[in-house]
């Protein structure tokens, strides 16, 4: 048996004990051994010139899939070529990182997708905490190299496995407390414009363009490097809270917001239907002062944690276990101290779905603090009458968002992301539209937005009504690239004129 095998079947026999120890019954053993049993299952491979996206429901024929070179000068001069090259034979270009975006962002059909992600050198100025870095680098690349240098990423999302690029194309957000989205960390980036023209834009110089590719979605340009802000790699102390829905605000602000050090902040809701939305961990970390961290290691228990996890997806009875595992049991488990780089150093890919009748799809709805208590009650109604397969919920806050132009944090906001498992058919298709649209109204009664780099079924009035200076966007965006070279499925949807 391969060492591996032996280890996961170890870890899978402990975790049984700790949950038989816990007073559960012989049940949870078969319910998470069918789930292990799964655990060894690849994604399949696209064929030759065929898109896609996390989302597995945008697979699409494009003319080529180009991968920037290496070598840094001669590889602008490349891309700038291929520009010339697409605008010659009136194809257009769609620019790809790691591909989580769930709307075909990175995908024109029959297009020229630009994939970056070897383009990932860095380098640090430790004097004054800048990462230089080029744009395909992913969060994995950058940590342990931040890491060796006493340094961290001062925003990104909750896993590691996006690139520098897409990130801050869709201007992502973590669960770094008191931060705005990660345009803020942005000191200034290299852009190649449709005619190869390259420019640098800051606070500073190209106000305008910063702006508008910060949350751009590839629509203005490649964006080349980027010098982004870091911060300190600190050690974390970790508390959490488990209390009823309507305590969640009230224990926030009185034993977590104003204690000393506070550095992140999630919170996760109880899915287990019986008890939907109404009780919630919360989750606060905390410097410790003069705290040592170490060298960033793989993360632990993957197959186990995997198996709880996708065993959620299978049934109700899956969701009380993972839930009853979160509440009692992982508590105890959990290291009490861990440094920030390695909280940020997991990937996407231990929770992924690996079926291929279903997929995973993430949703995420921002509303101000006030709204919060209104805005779950509806989202449990709707939740309820759809009964949707939901795996996650879990709830951040973001701070106002001053730089960039098509902003989904126009004020301070409470951010809920969702995942479900969704069937890879049509039926599961119209389900989710349906669902998805009753949730951004439900957002939008409460004056909040949704995120834009998941599934494109808001209506054209719910896109416009969540960003009012979508026009004006995306008529900036034809004033810096009049013959409409980037384009995506995003685009094709809520940006481009009919002709
Ligand atoms: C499992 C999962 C968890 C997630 N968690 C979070 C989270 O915690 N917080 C959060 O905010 N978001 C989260 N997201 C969303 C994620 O941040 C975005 O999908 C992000 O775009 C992913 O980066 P990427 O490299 O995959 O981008 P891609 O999907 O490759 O690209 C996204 C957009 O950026 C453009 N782009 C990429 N590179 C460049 C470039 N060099 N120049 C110009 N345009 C470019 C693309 O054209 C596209 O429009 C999550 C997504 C998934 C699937």
């Amino acid at each position: 048996m391969k060492k591996h095998a032996q280890r996961r079947i170890i870890r899978a026999i402990i975790l049984i004990s700790l949950l038989a120890l816990a007073g559960f019954s012989i049940r949870p053993a078969i319910h998470l051994s069918n789930a292990i049993s799964g655990n060894h299952k690849t994604r399949g491979e696209l064929p030759y010139n065929q898109a896609d996206d996390a989302s597995r429901l945008n697979q699409t024929k494009v003319n080529e899939v180009w991968h920037i070179p290496v070598d840094t000068d001669d590889a602008e001069a490349q891309l700038a070529e291929l520009l010339e090259r697409a605008q010659k034979h009136r194809l257009k270009v769609s620019i790809a990182g790691a591909k989580h975006s769930m709307g075909g962002h990175t995908i024109y059909p029959d297009g020229i997708v630009i994939n970056t992600t070897s383009w990932n050198g860095m380098e640090l100025d430790t004097e004054r905490s800048i990462l230089k870095v080029q744009s395909g680098a992913l969060w994995s690349d950058i940590l342990p190299y931040l890491n060796k240098h006493g340094k961290s990423v001062a925003i990104m999302q909750s896993n590691h496995s996006f690139s520098v690029g897409g990130s801050i194309s869709v201007n992502c957000h973590g669960w770094q407390y008191g931060r705005p989205p990660i345009a803020s960390s942005v000191e200034s980036f290299r852009i190649m414009l449709a005619d190869g023209t390259i420019e640098r834009c800051s606070r500073q110089e190209n106000r305008e363009l910063f702006s508008l590719a910060l949350g751009g979605y590839g629509l203005f340009g490649i964006i080349l490097d980027v010098d982004l802000h870091v911060v300190p790699n600190e050690l974390y102390r970790i508390e959490q809270h488990i209390v009823p829905v309507d305590e969640s605000m009230a224990t926030f602000d009185s034993k977590i917001k104003n204690q000393p050090g506070l550095q992140m902040v999630y919170a996760r809701m109880n899915i287990v239907p019986e008890n939907l939305l109404g009780e919630v961990i919360l989750n606060a970390f905390y410097s410790v002062p003069g705290g040592q961290t170490k060298e960033l290691t793989e993360p632990t228990m993957t197959e186990l944690r995997r198996a709880v996890f996708r065993g959620s997806a299978e049934s109700n009875f899956g969701k009380k276990l993972r839930w009853n595992a979160e509440t009692k049991l992982q508590p105890s488990l959990k290291d009490k101290n861990i440094s920030r780089n390695q909280l940020f150093n997991e990937g996407v890919e231990v929770f992924e779905n690996r079926s291929t009748e279903t997929t995973d799809i993430l949703h995420e709805y921002f509303v101000p603090r006030h709204r919060v208590p209104k805005f779950v009650n509806t989202m449990r109604k709707i939740l309820k009458a759809h009964e949707p397969n939901l795996l996650n919920v879990t709830v951040r806050s973001v701070e106002r968002d001053e730089d960039t132009f098509l902003r989904y944090a126009d004020q301070q906001m409470i951010a809920f992301v969702m995942l479900y498992v969704q069937q890879r058919t049509d039926t599961g298709e119209r389900a989710m539209e349906s669902l998805t649209r009753e949730l951004i109204d439900a957002a939008l009664e409460n004056n909040g937005r949704y995120y834009l780099p998941y599934r494109l079924h808001a209506t054209q009035k719910q896109f416009h009504r969540a960003y009012p200076n979508a026009s004006e966007f995306f008529t900036l965006k034809r004033k810096y690239d009049p013959q409409e070279l980037f384009q995506n499925q995003f685009y094709l949807k809520y940006g481009s004129i009919q002709r």
